[in-house]
């Protein structure tokens, strides 16, 4: 699967392909909960913030980076060795704006600090071929 005018990013490093949309940093209004596919993966990438883009890493503490993750504190019993997320980590200031903006987050939140982590995959759908156009696959 590839794009007719297929452009150096449109895929990552490793060969992936992304779905494309428009970057215009600082135009705009927040969509909370929705995923901006290039600045998340700039932001895995590089441990940006992913609220305002700054390194995470100025808030970093003996603990770790920061990060928001939309589930119950208490549900966190697997907490950290079965831990993935696909939302790049947040500064400190970020995470307050974010609990009290996202209706996700408002709903429920657990804030973790890591000192470990590391980049395992890219989370999407496999396509294979088909007619008149390609089929997700298992
Ligand atoms: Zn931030």
């Amino acid at each position: 699967m590839a794009y007719l005018n297929e452009r150096p990013w449109d895929r990552d490093s490793n060969g992936i392909l992304w779905r494309r949309m428009p970057s215009r940093p600082g135009k705009g209004k927040p969509q909370y909960g929705k995923v901006h596919f290039l600045r998340q993966r700039q932001a895995m990438d590089a441990l940006l913030c992913q609220v305002c883009g700054r390194p995470a890493g100025k808030d970093a503490t003996a603990d770790g980076l920061l990060w928001l993750l939309g589930e119950n504190p208490d549900d966190l019993t697997n907490w950290p060795a079965e831990m993935v997320t696909g939302h790049p980590p947040v500064c400190l200031s970020c995470a307050w704006l974010s609990v009290g903006a996202c209706p996700h987050l408002r709903k429920q939140y657990a804030a973790v600090r890591v000192r470990r982590f590391s980049l395992i995959g890219v989370h999407g759908v496999l396509y294979r071929p088909g007619h008149p156009k390609p089929v997700p696959d298992d």
